[in-house]
């Protein structure tokens, strides 16, 4: 499958996991040429549902435009991960609805079982910035230096993967965590 293919079928597969809704949500995806790195990125104010292959906007890693129309509004995020993060080859953004719902909380939220290697107990938040902007970049890729996942607070999620894949599955398991722990707090209440 090209890079092109995996981001119109993990687009699909997020949305239709209910990861993101409406218009959000962005993926990317990363590989070299003659030396070079270049990102295929979701565009922006599209369903990730109906994408299809000339929507996808192809970049160079200082984000000019080499193929396509307006990249996500988020291209800034993902393009100062990729700078970050030479074994990354995926980026996943998501406001799946559990795992924000935490990130509009006081609540951590913790690392279950199920997915990696568990380094920290809970996944690591940022303070909020405005989403698209060269901070939300800035702060963002600099959390990730040594994590998959990040919540932003009052926002949403990114996470990463050596592939597409492997950071589509991530965002999953993370809503799945999130709602297994929202569950636990209303029960644990009754
Ligand atoms: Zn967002």
């Amino acid at each position: 499958m090209n890079l092109v293919e995996n981001i119109l079928s993990i687009s699909k597969y997020v949305f239709e996991r209910n990861l993101v809704l409406g218009k959000a949500g962005n993926v990317s995806g990363r590989k070299r040429e003659n030396d070079e790195d270049l990102i295929a990125i979701t565009p922006t104010l599209k369903s990730l549902n109906r994408l299809k292959e000339e929507d996808i906007v192809l970049t160079n890693i200082d984000g000019d435009v080499l193929i396509g129309g307006v990249p996500s509004s988020e291209l800034q995020m993902h393009l100062a991960i990729y700078k970050e993060r030479e074994d990354v080859n995926g980026i996943v953004h998501t406001h799946s609805p559990y795992a924000t719902g935490f990130s509009f909380s006081n609540f951590n939220l913790k690392r279950l079982e199920g997915f990696g290697k568990i380094e920290k107990e809970y996944i690591k938040k940022i303070p909020y910035k405005i989403p698209g902007s060269h901070e939300l970049a800035k702060h963002a890729s600099i959390a990730l230096k040594n994590d998959d996942v990040l919540i932003l607070e009052n926002h949403g999620i990114v996470a990463l993967g050596s592939t597409i894949e492997e950071a589509g599955d991530l965002v999953e398991f993370v809503e799945g965590i999130a709602k297994t722990q929202f569950i636990s707090k209303l029960l644990n209440r009754l």
